[in-house]
């Protein structure tokens, strides 16, 4: 049967319901104003009966635009729920509201689903920071070293590693590997390879080695910051992303991955919070929690803001070749090993 792919325009009256609709899941309170939910609403009311005719999903990373994440995601989460909820899905497309590492790690979980990435472009600073040749280049400096590597990889990147982390998995998985190794590689992210040295204990260099990769968008917070912050909210908590720098984790309350971040927020009671990661955590965080404050330090994206509703329907109703995601067998079957380790140590509980 041919694949849907139009389903005409609202009428007036859907679209006001769809407008409203939007509003109450979040985006008034987020500063949305008629004119701009109805432009969202035109759009999120094709794309949803679409998706709907298509039998595609669509994962968003809580870095996405709110209008995304509140009017056209079915789950949103960090990389590792995303890999696993797209995997489970039965749907037949993954319409992947991210960056091209994760559309790749969905494709190598879901090898029958066609795997969609709306902004074909969407890269990561992380994942460009290191090819497999620079792996292999590793290994070869430091013989039976186990090499543990952030999700933000290429897959070929992937294919060449032990087990993939994530930042909320990567200190437990680490505690694992030694267990049994003395030294380890961990790349790409040099901040989080020296905030992991610190929590575990280990030396740069001697018995942990990295890559000197960053995002450039948790790299450049500024440590000097917080203290002024301290002064002008009395009793803000501060969370920081663990792929902010050293200087900067040292002086929160709190480190993590944003599935973490968001977990401490809903456990604690503060009388302001601030999430010092990509404003797309913000946003969702002020539409989760109404009755918390957030107080606003963040920076946005470039490569998560390149998706935008209408590339999420251009993908739904003429997808081009760029946008489809494609991952050669044998790669893929490679870069599969490390993920589904990765799977199976953080969800291992037995001591390290
Ligand atoms: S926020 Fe940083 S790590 Fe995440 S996709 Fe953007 S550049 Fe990559």
């Amino acid at each position: 049967m041919a694949l849907k792919t139009s389903v005409g325009e609202p009428t007036p009256a859907e679209l006001e319901t769809e407008a409203a609709r939007l509003a109450d899941k979040g985006l008034s309170g987020l500063g949305y104003r008629d004119e701009e939910l109805e432009r969202a609403a035109r759009l999120t009311w094709k794309i949803n009966r679409l998706k709907k005719a298509q039998r595609a999903v669509i994962p968003a990373h809580v870095y996405q635009r709110p209008e995304i994440l509140l009017g056209v995601a079915d789950f949103i989460g960090d990389s590792y729920k995303l890999a696993k909820l797209g995997a489970a899905s039965d749907a037949e497309r993954i319409i992947f509201c991210g960056v091209r590492f994760m559309a790749e790690t969905a494709k190598i979980l879901s090898p029958d689903k066609e795997v969609l990435l709306p902004a074909p472009e969407a890269g990561c600073s992380l994942s460009e920071s290191i090819t497999a040749a620079d792996v292999r280049a590793l290994k070869k400096k430091h013989p039976g070293a186990p090499v543990a590597v952030y999700i933000n990889t290429t897959v070929a990147v992937k294919a060449e590693c032990d087990v993939v982390v994530t930042s909320a998995n990567a200190p437990k998985i680490m505690r694992k590997l030694y267990a049994e190794h003395e030294k380890v590689i961990f790349a790409p992210d040099a901040m989080m390879g020296r905030n992991l040295a610190k929590e575990l204990g280990k030396t740069i260099g001697k018995d942990l080695i990295i890559w000197e990769g960053t995002c450039i968008v948790h790299d450049n917070f500024d440590a000097a910051s917080v203290e002024f912050y301290r002064k002008m909210y009395p009793g803000v908590k501060i969370l920081a992303h663990f792929e902010c720098t050293p200087a900067l984790t040292s002086v929160v309350d709190y480190i993590g991955g944003t599935g973490d971040m968001m977990k401490w927020v809903d456990d604690h009671k503060a009388s302001s919070y601030m999430l010092i990661t990509e404003c797309g955590l913000g946003d969702l965080a002020r539409t989760e929690f109404p009755d918390k404050v957030f107080v606003p330090m963040c920076r946005l994206c470039p490569h998560m803001k390149a998706v935008t509703l209408e590339r999420v329907l251009s993908a739904l109703e003429r997808p081009t070749a760029s946008q489809r995601i494609e991952v050669p067998e044998a790669v893929a079957a490679r870069a599969l090993r490390p993920i589904a380790r990765m799977f199976e140590l953080s969800e291992d509980n037995s001591p390290s």
